[in-house]
């Protein structure tokens, strides 16, 4: 497999209305929203932050309100959704504290990821809100958001919440299984395609027409999600996920479609680190660790001599020589005090040290910037 679920730092998942909502009663299909939260707690007891994206508010609240037609019009999508977001953050609520966990409720617009205030108030909020181990839970704010203010399909709004925390994957649990070269239901010469490594014009020309019904999703908001995600150096998979337990089943290998993060992605995001970010801390290596990251590994904590500084997972550290020099900066998979503990020990021991099992890597080489 493409990505191992388990060596993420930070993965935004993505549910659609059609997996959350029982069509026969138009209620959450609690089991499986249970079984949703438990993969997402055992990610996080892995050293991932998980987020959470969850359509389901519109189509929560359809049959309560008499609005079964096909086609609604904006004002009663705007109703339904003020009446089905309730529901919906109950029914995550509730599966998230079964797991022991905060749910956070986070309704967001466009404009929240346009307005540069807005967007570094959102930013911010998440990341408090995953240093506080919540998971938050984010849909579009529908009641307010009109025609030019609205996303439309969680699908993009998932891309720029893994945009805005830069997340390393964002995973769309749909009804279909992937990406396909022609639509599966109707051409059996269609061919399931297990990676794709850009998000071009051809990729883009399979997505075909937004289906009928209540998702308004379809194959071609999720290749618009793609290039969205890839193209910020986030990884992307589309994966069935009407199963329980979807995430485990994708980190255990079930069919689905990576999309690689664009190179220039990458290159953007680690100007970012390098350029943008003021160290919180720093961490002095020795000699050997020096050869290692100058070969382009990932720092290990049995390198690390030294920690200083006041800092949280996720954090920007500057990686000093044993001469005080400044050689590499990078983002920290462990907070000041959990680092000071693992310092000049092997990654095997980091368990037994911490009581938890976290990233082998103290900064992993895709957060690294050698200076
Ligand atoms: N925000 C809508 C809802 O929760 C769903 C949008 C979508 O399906 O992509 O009902």
């Amino acid at each position: 497999m493409l990505h191992d679920l388990t060596k993420l730092r930070r993965i935004v998942v993505k549910v659609g209305s059609a997996l959350v909502v029982d069509p026969e009663t138009a209620t959450p299909r609690e089991p499986w929203l249970f079984s949703v939260a438990a993969d997402l707690a055992a990610l996080r007891a892995g050293g991932a932050e998980v987020i959470l994206v969850s359509s389901g508010a519109i189509a929560l609240a359809r049959r309560a309100l008499g609005l079964t037609q096909p086609r609604l019009r904006l004002e009663e999508k705007q109703a339904a959704a003020a009446v089905g977001q309730i529901r919906l953050a109950g029914a995550w609520q509730a599966a998230f504290a079964a797991q022991g966990l905060n749910a956070a409720q986070l309704l967001l617009t466009l404009e929240d990821s346009e307005d540069r205030r807005r967007y570094l108030n959102a930013r911010a909020t998440l990341a408090t809100l995953l240093s506080l181990g919540a998971v938050p839970v984010i849909n579009e704010n529908d009641t307010v958001a009109t025609a030019e203010i609205r996303f439309g399909d969680n699908d993009r709004l998932a891309a720029r919440v893994a945009e805005m925390v830069q997340a390393d994957a964002l995973v769309l649990l749909s009804d279909v299984d992937g990406l396909y070269t022609a639509d599966p239901r109707r051409d059996p010469q269609a061919r399931h395609l297990p990676e794709v490594a850009a998000v071009t014009d051809e990729v883009m020309a399979l997505g075909g027409e937004p289906p009928p019904g209540y998702s308004s999703g379809g194959m071609r908001t999720k290749l618009l999600a793609a290039r969205i995600a890839t193209g910020a150096g986030c990884a992307m998979a589309i994966t069935l996920g009407t199963g329980l337990h979807p995430l485990q089943a994708l980190a255990e290998g079930a069919r689905c479609t990576w999309f690689s993060p664009a190179p220039e992605g990458r290159s953007a995001r680690k100007r970012w680190i390098a350029g943008s970010l003021a160290p919180l801390g720093s961490v002095s290596v020795d000699a050997g660790a020096v050869r290692a990251l100058g070969r382009g590994s990932s720092l290990l904590p049995a390198g690390v001599r030294g920690v200083s500084g006041e800092f949280s997972r996720g954090d920007p550290l500057s990686v000093r020589d044993e001469t005080g020099r400044e050689i590499a900066r990078g983002l920290s998979a462990y907070d000041a005090e959990a680092a000071a503990r693992i310092a000049g020990r092997r990654s095997e021991e980091i368990e037994a040290i911490l009581g938890w099992r976290g990233r082998d890597e103290l900064v992993h080489r895709d957060d690294l910037v050698l200076l």
